[in-house]
């Protein structure tokens, strides 16, 4: 049996020979009758990294809605008028709540996110107070910020407070950023991922595919958050909310979603790469082909969109044999037992058929 080209660049890779530019791209173009060996070489960096687990993620919106920021693909932008959730801070008791829901439900890592250019002083000791409450109670948790546009001192300080990972997106290419927001500069959002990595925090940035970018824009992108050391990548995929800008723009498949995962994984291997918003929209039946290369989501809902139920992400990485990273080992149990449903509709019936 001859070996693909991506099974030879897994080799390359696992020897220590990064995937140059030329390579990332071939993933991306991979025919789609070849997509089934882009995962399977992908895979093998994934084990290699993450072995099976998967890292399991909660996100608490702080803060929803009425931002003065113009990013062209957000429900919660200036302009935007789409139908959404809006409220101002949560208090401390009520992100504890909301954080302990997330942890209940199996995650490892609780997301606290604020809508907004970037926080305050004042809006960053609230957070600071609601970090130490949350780790007084859950001492194992870990906590990433995303706060947005970070000034001098705040990253030491929200690390002062416990803070593990600070979240903040390139989104997409340098040379595209300007096409999906004009209210801030790509610089901007660089400085603050180097402002958290500077104060010791774990950066997280991650991108948005489906923002009308070409190939080599997204491959781009990739580089620029290998370049940047980020240790987690969010890969979203646009979620075209009525009301922003980007409404009717529908350009992915599930499988172009797989080969961006699988791109993301050979760009930077033994990186947590994240399916994050969009994953029940565009990757629908491959969510699970999606986590032989991925090896982190999120559980239950988004910022201002719902997910799957939380119990159907859980179902979905044991029935493909993964684990959730932290949790205990689960005790094999007797395989799950369902009730045939037994027809009575279709031939033999007067109701209509299920077709
Ligand atoms: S992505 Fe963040 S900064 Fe941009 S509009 Fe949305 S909430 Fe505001």
């Amino acid at each position: 049996m001859t070996s693909s080209f991506f099974d030879q660049l897994a080799s390359s890779v696992l020897d220590g020979k990064p995937a140059t530019e030329d390579d990332a791209l071939a993933v991306l173009q991979a025919h789609d009758d070849e997509l089934m060996d882009v995962v399977a070489a992908a895979a093998r960096l994934r084990r290699e990294h993450f072995g099976n687990t998967v890292k399991v993620n909660y996100l608490v919106n702080l803060k929803s809605g009425l931002c003065p920021e113009n990013c062209n693909y957000c429900s919660q932008a200036l302009g935007s008028s789409a139908d959404i959730l809006k409220y101002k801070w949560l208090n401390t008791d009520e992100a504890l709540e909301q954080a302990a829901a997330g942890l209940k439900g199996g995650a490892t890592r609780v997301c606290m996110v604020s809508s907004g250019r970037g926080p305050t002083n004042k809006d960053v000791e609230r957070v600071a107070d609601m970090v130490g409450t949350i780790k007084a109670e859950h001492p194992e948790v870990e906590i990433c910020a995303c706060l947005g546009l970070l000034k001098d001192g705040q990253a030491e300080r929200l690390r002062e407070a416990g803070v593990d990972a600070y979240n903040h997106n390139i989104n997409t290419a340098e040379s595209h950023h300007e096409q999906i927001v004009q209210t801030h500069t790509y610089a901007d959002r660089v400085d603050t991922v180097q402002k958290a990595k500077t104060a010791g925090l774990s950066p997280c940035s991650g991108l948005i595919a489906g923002l009308g970018e070409t190939d080599e824009q997204l491959v781009e992108a990739l580089f620029a958050l290998r370049d940047l050391g980020s240790d987690s990548i969010p890969v979203n995929f646009l979620m075209p909310f009525d009301g922003t800008p980007y409404e009717n723009v529908w350009d992915l498949t599930p499988m172009r979603c797989v080969k961006i995962l699988a791109m993301a994984r050979f760009v930077c291997p033994d990186k947590e790469i994240r399916i994050a918003g969009g994953r029940e929209m565009h990757l629908r039946t491959l969510q699970g082909l999606a986590l032989q290369v991925a090896n982190s989501i999120f559980l239950g809902d988004y910022l201002t969109s719902e997910g799957q139920a939380a119990e159907a992400d859980l179902e979905l990485i044991r029935d493909h044999g993964f684990t959730v990273l932290g949790a205990a080992p689960e005790v094999p149990e007797a395989p799950q037992t369902y009730d045939p449903a037994k027809r009575r509709r279709g031939a033999g019936t007067a109701v209509a058929p299920n077709a």
